[in-house]
């Protein structure tokens, strides 16, 4: 196996064979990230990449799990894709899911037959970084993408039929814009309807270059009360039916875990709870990334 560099995935694909299919991240300019950044993005070669699993193949007799890494691999031309996942379902015909990292422009770069195409072929579910809901705020962290964009590719993702796991960044808007960035993604989160959201709260890598706007005082970090009033907002301002929500990643503040709509006013009590200081909430040392 040949990786390079940082390989970052999700944590629910801690278990998963990760190959990595393009190297980087195609957009790799958000102020608030320092993901990649030893990396020129560019999508490897379709042989190397094939032997890679070819090698994997020999050293692993069982795979339920395959993640596609870098960032973006959806990014691939289709038929780049399609023979992977080929490849796939040929060699690994136990593997029940493969998934990667999207981006709206890749999802929306394809068409929605090659995107049905690609779940017959075996991928099932792609991870995409909303952020946040409001554009102010996505253009503030050069996300490069709007909401309604956002929107529109998380459509075509449920028109193929895969699933869509779908984070947010509490404490994005900083001490100015908190509540634009609760609503915002709380209704932006419901018009994309993903199967799971994932909530991670902000921290500062040093280099990133948010950690600038800090120093010259343009942004203020909020405060571990200040991000659980936010998220109570967001969580207000969500209609998921059905979809799991997860802020148990290191970054959180205060573990919360259920599936909307059914547990919104559970998790909400929790954060009620929370702010009048009957709950556990992280040490900032605790906190990671
Ligand atoms: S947040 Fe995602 S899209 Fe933005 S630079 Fe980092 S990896 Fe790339």
């Amino acid at each position: 196996m040949h990786y390079q560099g940082t390989v970052y995935r999700p944590p629910s694909e801690a278990r998963s064979l990760i190959v990595q299919v393009t190297l980087g991240c195609s957009q790799n300019g958000c102020t608030f990230c320092s993901m990649y950044k030893d990396k020129n993005f560019h999508i490897r070669y379709l042989d190397e990449i094939l032997a890679d699993f070819k090698e994997a193949r020999e050293l692993y007799k069982n795979i339920d799990k395959i993640f596609l890494a870098d960032g973006d691999a959806l990014i691939c031309k289709y038929d780049m894709l399609a023979t992977i996942l080929d490849f796939i379902k040929k060699y690994f015909p136990e593997c029940k899911r493969v998934t990667c990292y999207a981006s709206a422009k890749s999802i929306l770069l394809k068409s929605e037959e090659e995107l049905i195409n690609l779940r017959k072929k075996g991928l099932t579910m792609v991870y995409l970084g909303l952020e946040s809901g409001s554009d102010k705020i996505l253009k503030r962290v050069k996300k490069g993408v709007t909401s309604k964009e956002m929107i529109e590719a998380s459509n075509k993702i449920h028109n193929a039929n895969i699933n869509l796991s779908v984070t947010a960044i509490s404490g994005l808007g900083g001490n100015e814009l908190w509540e634009e960035h609760a609503v915002e993604t709380g209704k932006t989160l419901s018009r994309m309807n993903p199967e799971y959201i994932g909530l991670l709260t902000l921290m500062i890598e040093q280099g990133v270059p948010l950690e600038e706007e800090i120093k010259k005082g343009t942004f203020k970090l909020m405060d571990p009360y200040d991000i659980l009033k936010e998220t109570k907002l967001l969580i207000e301002n969500l209609n998921c039916d059905n979809a799991v929500f997860r802020a148990n990643h290191a970054s959180n503040y205060l573990n919360l875990k259920g599936t909307l709509n059914q547990d919104k006013k559970e998790l909400i009590d929790k954060l009620n709870n929370a702010l009048k200081g009957k709950e556990y909430i992280k040490e900032e040392y605790m906190r990671g990334l």
